[in-house]
This record gives structure tokens, sequence and C-alpha cells, in this order.
């Protein structure tokens, strides 16, 4: 069966609707109509999974210089070091912006409070009921985001590739998957902010979503990724045979938690000084030693010194999560292993998000902008997205009046007509109404482009609470049947206000590239061939690509990778894409992790268990048919 896809117009797309593609829609709504996309329901992200908080130097015993060279300290001589002052600079001014538009974070009294964590050398975490930070931080982005008349949010819309044309950005496909039907929005600019990849390990914190799929798609269209041999592994994820790996965050650590391992011996001390507030790849490489010293599935997380009172109030999600696995934690050691966590590397940005490719900008997970360097600051990411979400959308306003000049005056010009879309506010596709959200409803962003880094005009070159969950899944599901009826107006109304918005110039294309419809949801879970694929990549990443590495391990990766033969479906859908995102992933993270002949951050190498800075004080590059290069 094939069809012509639908064609629509936005100033602006943004893919994904956590923290970094929400504040970079906000920002963007100021300057155009934008259209975001999500491949779920729009508050299924990592963001909404976030429990221990955001960075921030606010508190009057910390300094903007301390939380700059904690970050520095972690990434192991190879964060950009612009980034990562522009990341604390920049910090208080949108946190301080967040709390205006109504994000509710805990006090003491009527100051901010603030906890410490693994490797922050003051207490400077931001939490929000305890340990719903991230799920407070999208609920007020998304109450925000509804307000905004021109800005569009559309779940269920499963981005598979870029629009290229003369070498720019001009939009992205997708599959609206509640029927299946194919969809294009042309824009001036793209942006990919669709999270990291964890789901590429068998044992991963991340949801469902964190495929890796905007990477893998800018890689496809000739985008560079760096440092895509750096990823963080969280070393204290639940270890209950059979249940998710959900995160036991290290605001436990923070608040006095101890690591056990089976004999019930403190270990850490063997480790590192700073016992279990050392950074987490050493505690996470330390609980694997002890894991095979004691033949052991896992160590203990022992927060027994603490109350029942004091961890129900401090962390209610985390008590109730074990409370329903059968473990009170004021009173029982929880067995935990260390599981993947955090994509340090990615689509290579510079200051503003703008990629390899005019017209394609890059944020949050997705973006290695290089403020976590070889390893990420516990909390600081969704600082990042917070920040560099915005300066995104500041460079994509700023490069309008380039896009809009190639577009007019290219090899095919066309005649751009400013779309204004009608004034009705977004609908909510999952069905439920926000409130709370302070600030003002007319969705212009307040913050002006800060002329100290001006974004200016470039050419485009570029210098949850638990784990996939069996549970959340049914969650999900009720959720998403009850909210069905609504979801499905929803969704068309969206449509409609977008398609009626299509100005002149995009209708050449609307009949463009007939393709076959793809599978809709109801056939939503992976063929048995492609589940198997999965789990072979996912087994293979944690055995070859994981904690601990080696040559010879890696080259194996490497070859059964390159030999590994993907299902092919006549009706490509979304289980498809994402198998062969990840397998595209996975290449390039075992090719770039063998080329690091070094150990650092993250990455350590049995066979080169030193860091070199001579030869790899680096950032590794990689690009669509070209080996693997470094670059300072
Ligand atoms: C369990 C857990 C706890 C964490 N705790 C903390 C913490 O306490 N502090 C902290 O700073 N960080 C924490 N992190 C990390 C942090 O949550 C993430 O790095 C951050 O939220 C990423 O934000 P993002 O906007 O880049 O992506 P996400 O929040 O993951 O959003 C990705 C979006 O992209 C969409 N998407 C993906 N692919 C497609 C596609 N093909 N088409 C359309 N849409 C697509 C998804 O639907 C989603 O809307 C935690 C992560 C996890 C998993």
């Amino acid at each position: 069966m094939t069809s012509s896809p639908n064609t629509y117009q936005a100033d602006y797309a943004v893919v994904g609707s956590g923290v970094a593609g929400l504040r970079a829609a906000i920002e963007l709504s100021s300057s155009g109509s934008v259209l975001v996309l999500a491949k779920s329901n729009l508050s299924d992200s990592a963001t909404a999974w976030a429990q221990g908080g955001i960075a921030v130097a606010l508190s009057d015993e910390d300094e903007i210089a301390l939380h700059e060279q904690d970050t520095l300290s972690a990434g192991d001589g190879l964060c950009r070091p612009e980034s990562v002052a522009l990341l604390v600079e920049e910090g208080p001014k949108y946190i301080t912006q967040l709390i205006e538009w109504g994000t509710e974070f805990d006090r003491a009294g009527t100051k901010l409070a603030f906890t410490r964590e693994a490797a922050h050398s003051r207490s400077r975490i931001l939490h929000a009921h305890g340990d719903s930070t991230g799920r407070e931080i999208s609920r007020a982005l998304l109450a925000r985001a509804h307000k905004i008349p021109h800005l569009h949010l559309r779940a269920h819309s499963f981005t598979t590739s870029l629009i290229l044309e003369e070498g720019r950005t001009v939009g992205v496909r997708f599959i609206d998957e509640n029927d299946g039907s194919l969809h294009e929005v042309r824009a001036l600019a793209v942006l990919l902010a669709t999270g990291g990849l964890g789901q590429i390990y068998r044992e991963t914190t991340n949801p469902e979503v964190a495929t890796g799929d905007g990477m893998a798609i800018a890689y496809e269209a000739g985008a560079v990724l760096s440092d895509m041999e750096f990823i963080q592994f969280h070393p204290t994820a639940l270890a209950i045979k059979g249940a998710p790996r959900f995160l036991l965050s290290e605001a436990l650590r923070g608040e006095g938690g101890i690591l056990r391992n089976i004999l019930l011996e403190r270990f850490m001390k063997r480790y590192a000084e700073a016992q279990e507030l050392a950074p987490r790849d050493v505690v996470a490489r330390a609980i694997v030693s002890e894991m095979h010293r004691t033949s052991a599935q896992h160590v203990y997380l022992d927060m027994t010194a603490k109350s029942a009172e004091f961890l129900q109030k401090r962390f209610p999600r985390i008590y109730s999560t074990c409370l329903g696995y059968g473990l009170d934690l004021a009173t029982d050691m929880a067995p935990v292993c260390p599981a993947a966590h955090y994509m340090m590397g990615g689509v290579k940005t510079d200051l503003w998000g703008r990629t390899s490719i005019p017209g394609l900008y890059a944020t949050g997970e997705t973006a290695d902008t290089g403020v976590h360097g070889a390893n990420r600051l516990a909390s600081n990411s969704l600082l990042e997205g917070l920040v560099f979400g915005a300066r995104s959308g500041q460079a994509m306003t700023a490069d309008r009046g380039y896009a809009l000049d190639k577009l007019q005056n290219g090899a095919h010009p066309v005649k751009y007509k400013a779309s204004t879309l009608p004034g009705n506010p977004a609908p909510r596709p999952d069905g439920h109404e926000h409130d709370g959200a302070g600030g003002h409803a007319s969705g212009h962003a307040t913050s002006a482009v800060n002329h100290s880094h001006s974004p200016g005009h470039s050419s485009g070159n570029s210098s949850g609470n638990s784990a996939t969950s069996r549970s959340s899944v049914a969650h999900s599901a009720k959720l998403a049947a009850a909210a069905a009826a609504s979801r499905s107006a929803a969704t068309h109304s969206t449509k409609s206000a977008v398609s009626a918005a299509v100005p002149s110039w995009s209708a050449r294309y609307s009949a463009k590239s007939a393709t076959a419809v793809s599978a809709p949801r109801e056939e939503s879970v992976p063929s048995p061939a492609v589940a198997t694929a999965l789990a072979q990549i996912r087994d293979l990443m944690w055995r070859h690509v994981g904690i601990m590495r080696n040559g010879q391990e890696l080259s194996a990766a490497v070859a059964f990778l390159d030999n590994m033969k993907l299902p092919h479906s006549e009706r490509p859908g979304r289980h498809d894409y994402e198998l062969s995102n990840l397998h595209s992933l996975a290449l390039l993270m075992a090719r770039s992790a063998l080329a690091r002949e070094e150990s650092r951050g993250s990455h350590y190498r049995s066979d080169f268990p030193y860091r070199d800075d001579d030869l790899f004080q680096k950032h590794s590059l990689v690009q669509r048919a070209k080996d693997v290069t470094f670059q300072p």
C-alpha cells in the first residue's frame, strides 16, 4: 500500500518533548510557529524520570567557580571549558525563570532547599516533591508550552528521518503512530532533542523512548557525532531478578547511604578516598570488582541508619517503589548493581546547538556540547537541557534570516510566506489538563539573546522514576486507554491547525515521494525477529562495550555488528526504525571505544588502564563512511 505523506509547515520543528526540546520550543515561539513531535506521550521522557535533582550554584554557601571546577573534574580532562562556563554561569538565570514559570522546588521554610550529591563540593542540588524533580520540571514546561497559541505539541509522532535539500535540513518525516500514516513537516530549521540511548544496553535505567533516534537520524544525514565511547553507568540500580532496573538516586548516598558487598563489608574505602561520594565511574567499577570478587550478582545499598519517616519524606517515590518490591529501606538493605544511564557523546554541536549540517540543531542528551567531557557530574544534565535548549532556540531564531535567504535564493527558489498559526491553545494529546503554571500566558519567551555570547549567523559548521518497566508500561497503557478518545480528537485538531497554516511555498512538496504506509500503533510490539535482534545487540553491548572494556572484546563486537543482518520489513514501523538506529549507534560506540586506547572518565580499557593525555586528550569524531578520528 502506498500513499503520499501529508505535508505541514511550521517555522521550526522540534523533535522531543523533554526538558531540552520544550525549553527550546518556548524560546522559539517568540519568533514563529513551532511544531514539537514526541514519539510517545508528551511526558514520556528521561526528563520525567529524573529523581535526584538539578544542580545550580544558587545557595549562599556556593560559588559558580566551584560548580565549574566540580564539572571539569568529573569530565576528566575532556570537557570543553567554554561550554562548562556557559552552563554554570547561565544556569542560575534559567532556573530562576523556571521558578517564575511555576516550578515548585522543595524549600526549607521560605528558602530553596539544596542537597549534596557525589563529586559536588557544595550542597547545590535543587529537588522537587522529594525525588520527583524531573516530573515537576516537565509539568511546568508543558504547562507553559500549552499556553502558547502557535506552539503545537504532537504526541505519538515517530520521527524517522530528515528532509535534506542542497545540503540543508528543510524538515523531518514522521509516522503518526495512531494510524501508521506518513507525514512531513517543512521548516526553516529543525532541532533534534530526542534524549539518550540507554536502551542499547541490556541493563539500563532509561525509559523505552531512549533509543538514540536523533543521533542515528543525524548520522544517517551526514552529521558529525563525537565522544560516542563515553556512556555513564549509574552505580546503583535496583537488582531484583526479573524486575526493571529502577534507579536508586545518587542522592541516597548523598544523604549517608553506604555500599556493602554481600559479605556486608563496607568496601568503597578500598577504591576511593571519597568512598560512596566518589564519581560515578569510580563507584560503578568498584561495585563490578566487588561483584566479581565475591561472585555475586549485586552489592547492597544500606540506608538503614535513616528513619522510615526521613526516607518517606525525602525520597517518597523511591521509598514506595522499593516497598512495592517488599523492601523497606529503613530496615532492609537494597540489592543494587550498575546500569547504563547517561550518554555523554552525541551529535557534535557548537555552543549554540548548531550541528555540521546547515539548518540542523541538536540539544540535550542527543547533543555533545562538550559540557560533560568523559563523565557527567550528577544532576548537570537537566541543567544542560535548560541552558542549551534555550541557547539553541536563540540560535535558530538568529539564523532565521539566513535560512530564508537560502530558501528564496537557492537553486530552486521558493516564495516564503511567513507562517502564523491560528491562535488556538495547543491541545493536550494525552488528555490531561495542566494548570498551576506561573508566568504569563502570552507565551512570548522573556529572555532576550545574550549579546555577550550572541549566536550571530553561522554557515552551520560546528567548531523516571523507574527503569524500563513492565508495570510502568501497564500504567501507561491504562492512561493511554483512558485518554484514547481525547487524544485522537486532539491529534486531529493539531493536524488541521498546522495544515491550515501551510504557506504557499510548501505546496509543491505535498505530492512528493509516495511511500509505503507504516505499521500502525495497534501493532506496536516488535516482531519476534526484531525482538531477537534487539536482545542480541543489548546483550553484546553489555558484555563487550560495557563498564570494563578491552581491545579483543571490542573488536569482536565490531565484527559481530558489522556482519549482523537486520530483519527486513515491507512496512517498517517504529520498532524497525529503532532497531536500525540502535544497530548503527552500537557500531559507532564500539568503533569509538576501540579507537580510544586509554582509560578516561566512564571509558575504562583493561588493556590501556591509564589516561594518556599526549595521545587522547581529544574528542573522537565519527561521520558516515569515515574512520574514527580525534580532534582537540
Ligand atoms: C531514571 C533517571 C534518573 C535521572 N535523574 C537525573 C537527575 O536527577 N538529574 C539530572 O540532571 N539528570 C537526571 N537524569 C538524566 C536526565 O533525565 C536526562 O539526561 C535529560 O532529562 C534528557 O533530557 P532531553 O530533553 O535531552 O531528553 P528526554 O527527556 O529523554 O526527552 C526525549 C524526547 O524525545 C522524544 N523522542 C525520542 N525519539 C523520538 C523520535 N524518533 N520521534 C519523535 N520523538 C522522539 C521522546 O518521546 C521524548 O519526548 C536521569 C535519567 C534517568 C533515566
